[in-house]
């Protein structure tokens, strides 16, 4: 039979605005004691980081409010000061290790600090750390010719840049110069970045400024949860035809999507939707950008690329994150005859290609290769997703298991049939595992919880700033992401299951 998870902890009464300090070890040691699973242990890490002695947490919230802008913000009311990384695990002023099942936003994937990383980017430092691409260096050029060699077809020209926001940016731009045209069709619920043309892509309203974003249509999400045509994709490319007949001159410079929509929920993109779009594109003269800043390198298991898994070939892939396992990178690869239109002016980036970057990101590529760092996101990730999934048969509160590899999306909803987002529930497991980040390593396994629900939180703390807590489309504040470091175990899974300790 069905169960609903929090029976006994969770009142229902608790409020979207309530941020409550810690609950409190002995209401945690109760709540375990009621339970009636074991407790898993952290799996053994012979790792044990050097003391630290640097400013409290308390000392460097200070400073942050004082000396940062209010937008920087951070998660809990007692926020966690991380010193420490080593592969898949964190660690805080105290010494406290976190297994990280978020990555840094699916960023690290290798491994936190992983040895041959950090040697890539301390021996590039120690003999030139910038030089612009104004003078030779062989990091750049070694790094571009072996992410070439990991895309398909005529993708085999590299502009680096520095953020994803810039990749995308830059993208744009060549789509426009190249097809003379200025109209964009990206898809709702996607994220794309934050600045001027990004944040036109973007098509979420929490990261959507009221300035000017000019040119950009979206269209329907073909979101298998929710969408009105489940999971069929040719339905929902469609409106993609229609935006082009209705909505533009008939032409468009770009379609621009992520193959799983990260920021938004991890939504893997119906089947059948993107070649059929890529092909009315086409058909409109339109380029195709593939935004693997999250789903790339290696996250989805199943394939390098997330656009792979859908049997398509982009005009233009734009990526970060990942490609640098923390160290900011970003970059677009093309086909030479579509790169050619930036040499018609100067464009520049001081950064863009800068050694010790590029130097890190041939190191992540080697690291992801050497490891298998792919097959064991594919191996672990099919188990988690597993696991989650008899948690989902078991538990009415799970509406929606998804995503692939080490990039999956556990949805919370009150009722099944409706999809009511479950808001509150959500802020319950959130509260309950926010207290338990303060206590000692034997129940862990709250530490663990405590980084799949941080993106929870995060949208959360978005649904305030808007003051909108009753909102009917976006996202609700209700999906758990797993997106931890590549390098993750099944023993590691094991402990990544936020619900059962609740619902046994
Ligand atoms: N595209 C996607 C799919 C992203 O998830 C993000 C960041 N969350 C970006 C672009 C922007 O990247 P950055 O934050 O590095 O500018």
């Amino acid at each position: 039979m069905m169960q609903r998870i929090l029976p006994r902890a969770f009142s229902g009464k608790a409020s979207l605005h309530r941020c409550t300090p810690t609950a409190s070890k002995s209401t945690l040691s109760q709540q375990l004691e009621e339970n009636e699973s074991p407790l898993p242990k952290m799996p053994p890490f012979d790792y044990t980081p050097p003391p630290y002695s640097g400013p409290s947490a308390e000392e460097i919230l200070s400073k942050r409010l004082q000396f940062l802008s209010p937008a920087v913000f951070h998660f809990f009311k007692n926020p966690l000061s991380l010193v420490d990384g080593k592969m898949q695990y964190l660690f805080d002023e105290k010494g406290r290790r976190y297994l990280d099942a978020f990555g840094g936003i699916a960023t690290v994937c290798c491994g936190h600090c992983h040895p041959h990383v950090v040697d890539a980017i301390v021996n590039q430092t120690k003999r030139l750390q910038h030089s612009t691409i104004l003078y030779l260096n062989p990091a750049i050029a070694e790094f571009a010719e072996a992410l070439a060699a990991k895309f398909p077809g005529d993708l085999k020209v590299v502009f680096f840049t520095n953020s994803g926001t810039e990749a995308n940016e830059l993208a744009l731009l060549m789509a426009r110069l190249y097809t003379g045209c200025h109209d964009v069709i990206s898809i709702r619920n996607g994220y794309h970045g934050n600045a001027a043309g990004t944040m036109g892509a973007t098509a979420q309203s929490s990261y959507k400024f009221n300035v000017v974003q000019t040119g950009v249509h979206h269209a329907q999400n073909p979101d298998q949860y929710r969408g009105v045509f489940g999971s069929d994709g040719l339905k929902y490319a469609r409106d993609v035809d229609d935006i082009i007949t209705y909505g533009t001159s008939g032409h468009v410079a770009a379609f621009i999507a992520e193959a799983i929509q990260g920021v938004g929920g991890i939504m893997e993109l119906a089947p059948g939707y993107l070649p059929a779009v890529y092909s009315s594109i086409r058909k409109a003269g339109g380029l195709c950008i593939a935004d693997e800043v999250q789903s790339g390198f290696a996250r989805t298991g199943s394939h390098f690329w997330g656009f792979e898994a859908h049997g398509v070939v982009p005009d233009i892939v734009t990526m970060a994150k990942g490609i640098g396992n923390g160290i900011p990178l970003g970059a677009v690869v093309t086909t030479p005859e579509i790169a050619k239109v930036l040499a018609y002016r100067s464009y520049f980036n001081t950064f863009g290609g800068n050694p010790v970057s590029t130097a890190a990101g041939l190191a992540v590529l080697q690291v992801l290769e050497k490891e298998n760092l792919q097959q064991n996101a594919l191996t672990v990730g099919s188990y988690l997703k597993d696991r989650l999934t008899s948690l989902k048969d078991k538990y009415e509160i799970i509406g929606d298991v998804r995503g692939r590899g080490l990039m999956l999306g556990v949805e919370l909803v009150k009722d099944r049939q409706l999809k009511t987002p479950a808001k509150v529930e959500t802020l319950h497991v959130m509260d309950q595992m926010k207290g338990a980040i303060l206590v000692p390593e034997s129940i862990i396994f709250h530490n663990t919880a405590v980084y799949l629900f941080i993106k929870s939180e995060y949208y959360t703390l978005f649904l305030f700033q808007n003051g909108n807590t009753d909102r009917k489309r976006g996202f609700f504040g209700n999906v758990f992401r797993i997106t931890p470091p590549l390098c993750f175990t099944k023993d590691d899974a094991g402990l990544s299951l936020p619900f059962s300790v609740y619902a046994h």
